[in-house]
């Protein structure tokens, strides 16, 4: 059996996401028409898209990654280990940073604070989902694929712990999968 029957609905089929991908791409490639730019991958869990999304973009651009990981132990829900690119990959330049999914906003909202404070000419940020219904800061993302109601997705690089980043489409697990992982994510709204 594969993992694959750990999901109960699929959101985002292969189809949609590609479709949706496309229409990014030409969004994206229009507004950085003229403009040599670098686009930030927050990493892991925008592998996947980042990938799709700039073989979709026929215009010179660079590609650097940043690492985010946060710790949600409910203490500190801003704390953020980050690593970033060199700094000449940063300065100056006119970022696009990129993430899988804008929840609260945390991430994004320190991530380009701290890319401004290396020297950028310019942030803006795309994410491949939009979950509004959750958001804690006020960040609007300024190219997103698609919202998504305020579930716990995976798939299509989005993962939970650590597993079904490779699912080629987005879903939402089933609730057991968080119950034998002593996690009730799934069920009830979390705070
Ligand atoms: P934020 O700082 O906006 O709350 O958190 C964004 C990060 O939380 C995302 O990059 C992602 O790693 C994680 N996240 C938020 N919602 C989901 C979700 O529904 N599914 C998964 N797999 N990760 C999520
Ligand atoms: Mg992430």
């Amino acid at each position: 059996m594969t993992f694959e029957a750990d999901i109960e609905r699929v959101l985002f089929s292969e189809n949609e996401i590609r479709a949706r991908i496309d229409q990014l791409a030409g969004e994206l490639t229009r507004a950085y028409a003229d403009r040599d730019f670098t686009v930030v991958s927050v990493l892991k869990g925008s592998c996947v898209f980042v990938a799709d999304l700039i073989r979709r973009i026929p215009i010179p651009l660079e590609l650097a990654f940043v690492a985010a990981s946060s710790y949600r132990d409910g203490t500190q829900p801003e704390a953020l280990d980050v690593i970033f690119p060199s700094g000449n990959e940063i300065q100056g330049r006119d970022v696009l940073l990129v993430d899988d999914i804008l929840d609260t906003g945390r991430t994004l909202k320190r991530l380009r604070y701290e890319i401004i404070e290396r020297g950028a000419r310019e942030v803006k940020t795309c994410v491949f989902l939009d979950k509004p219904a959750r958001r804690a800061v006020p960040l609007q993302a300024d190219f997103r694929g698609f919202d998504v109601e305020d579930l716990f997705v995976v798939g299509y690089g989005l993962d939970f712990a650590g597993r079904y980043r490779n699912l080629p489409y987005v879903g939402a697990l089933r609730e057991s999968v968080f119950q034998a992982a002593g996690d009730r994510r799934g069920a009830a709204p979390r705070a």
